[in-house]
């Protein structure tokens, strides 16, 4: 790395040195940006680095709640506003048992340059809890919703901060929270959150579009060598809303999903993923993927404990979580026919899995380009809440294709701009980080 980057990664490391999943996402922009500071010294005499890497406002509050017997439990709740340059700060909200400041800091910086990429005129910003709503019933998720939104309320808006789901945030979550702003406020903010119910303000294609954004952003790689999904084995990861829809589409270009995981263990469905009945054990039932198995029959088994990287595919498209996929796993990918992922989750792959695919050829898209697709229909949906009007599935469909080509398109145009040729994520990174730069420069010092 740069001696210039180099000493801001240094202060990042000292300042934060609980934070390695931080650490690890300033890191990756940070290789990526030698090129563009030689064609942009101005933004080392801005110090925008130093700027980047520390978000605008972190807060962080108690959410005290009572389960179902009456015993109270304090969990612990997070918003970043990490970067409003390029408009209101946007990211999801992550329920999950192993957020902490550094998990949430580095879902807000992949976001910032995400964002971006989309051209939606969003910030980036990510917030969330270490509240685990599996095994909760509907009313503890209720309670412990309407808590964290009493927090929450006073520092969000349409045109301040605008959170949406994430993992252990969906539907049912995003419904609990609107309803307390609402009380709280009395005023009906549409666009206060994302990933609403049909009736109430929420977008066609929501609940789509991360999955089906990084079959489409996949396709696009592949259309550069003259290929398509068609007939191709796909390894799924993850059994949530990014996975199912990620299945869904695949199947629905032709291709066979053969995997779907979780934190139990993963499946191999070798006739390919009953995506309806996916749905109703994961979206109907909250189930697990080893009651999928259980029901599915036809020889699809359930691998106690097992990822799913170790299955014979051609392509991989990684949708569960962070840092799911290590060296040996990429090696497993590559000795088992792999060429090309497509991360529909946020940083799943290591550094030293990178390497890995590098080293091998293997088509690499890095998530905050190809799972775009989540927080640019979100950005629809914003528009259609400030027009009261709802769009129809085509018509947003249309739109996240098209927004899934151009950051495609961008990415491919900032790798050959910047000397790398086809390399995905030196685009992603110098395409977002240009846009936030230039932004953060005409705004001046702040
Ligand atoms: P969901 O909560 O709907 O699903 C998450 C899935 O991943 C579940 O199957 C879950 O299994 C599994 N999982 C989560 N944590 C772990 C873990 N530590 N080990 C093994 N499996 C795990 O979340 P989403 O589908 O919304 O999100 C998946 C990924 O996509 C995340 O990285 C998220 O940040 C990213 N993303 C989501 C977007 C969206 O629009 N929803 C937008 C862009 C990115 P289990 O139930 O056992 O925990």
């Amino acid at each position: 790395m740069d001696a210039r980057l180099e000493k801001v990664f240094e202060t990042v490391k000292t300042r934060d040195f609980s934070q390695g999943v931080f650490h690890q996402a300033v890191r990756e922009v940070f290789e990526s940006l030698e090129p563009v500071l030689a064609k942009h010294p101005e933004y080392i005499d801005q110090s925008i680095l130093a700027r980047i890497v520390e978000p605008e406002r972190q807060i962080i509050f108690r959410v005290p709640w009572a389960d179902d017997k009456g015993e109270i439990h304090v969990n612990r709740g997070y918003r970043i506003e990490f970067n409003s340059a390029l408009g209101p700060y946007k990211g999801g909200l992550r329920f999950h048992p192993s957020v902490n400041v550094g998990v949430i800091k580095f879902l807000g910086f992949e976001q910032i340059f995400k964002n971006a990429l989309t051209g939606q005129g969003i910030g980036g910003g990510k917030g969330g809890s270490d509240f685990d709503p599996k095994g909760k019933s509907d009313l503890e998720v209720m309670r412990f919703c309407q808590s964290f939104m009493t927090e929450l309320y006073r520092h969000i808006g349409p045109n301040t901060d605008v959170p949406a789901g994430d993992i252990g945030v969906g539907g049912r979550e995003i419904g609990y929270l609107f309803g307390q702003y609402k009380r709280l406020t009395g005023r009906y903010d549409a666009g206060v959150l994302t990933g609403k119910g049909l009736d109430w303000g929420g977008s066609l294609a929501r609940t789509e579009a991360t999955g089906y954004g990084t079959v489409i952003f996949a396709q696009r790689m592949l259309e550069q060598h003259n290929d398509s999904i068609e007939g191709k084995t796909v390894l799924v990861s993850g059994s949530g809303n990014v996975a199912i829809y990620a299945a869904e589409r695949v199947a629905q270009l032709g291709g066979k999903a053969l995997s779907i995981s979780d934190s139990s263990g993963s499946v191999y469905d070798p006739n390919g993923i009953d995506i309806e009945l996916l749905k109703q054990i994961k979206e109907v039932e909250r189930g697990r993927v080893s009651d999928y198995a259980q029901r599915r029959g036809n020889g699809a088994e359930f691998r106690a404990g097992q990822k799913v990287w170790d299955i014979k595919a051609d392509i991989a498209l990684p949708c569960a979580t962070q840092n799911e996929i290590d060296e040996n796993d990429a090696k497993a990918l590559v000795a088992n026919g792999v060429k090309l992922v497509a991360e529909g989750a946020n940083m799943p792959s290591t550094p030293e899995a990178i390497e890995v695919y590098e080293s091998n050829g293997v088509l690499y898209a890095p998530g905050k380009a190809s799972n775009a697709g989540g927080v640019a229909t979100s950005a629809l949906e914003m528009q259609q809440n400030s027009a009261r009007q709802q769009w129809t599935f085509d018509d947003v469909k249309g739109r996240l294709d098209d927004i899934m080509t151009n950051i495609h398109n961008t990415c491919l145009e900032a790798a050959d701009k910047y000397g790398k040729p086809g390399d995905y994520v030196l685009g992603a990174n110098a395409a977002g980080f240009v846009q936030v730069a230039d932004a953060m420069i005409a705004q001046g010092i702040s």
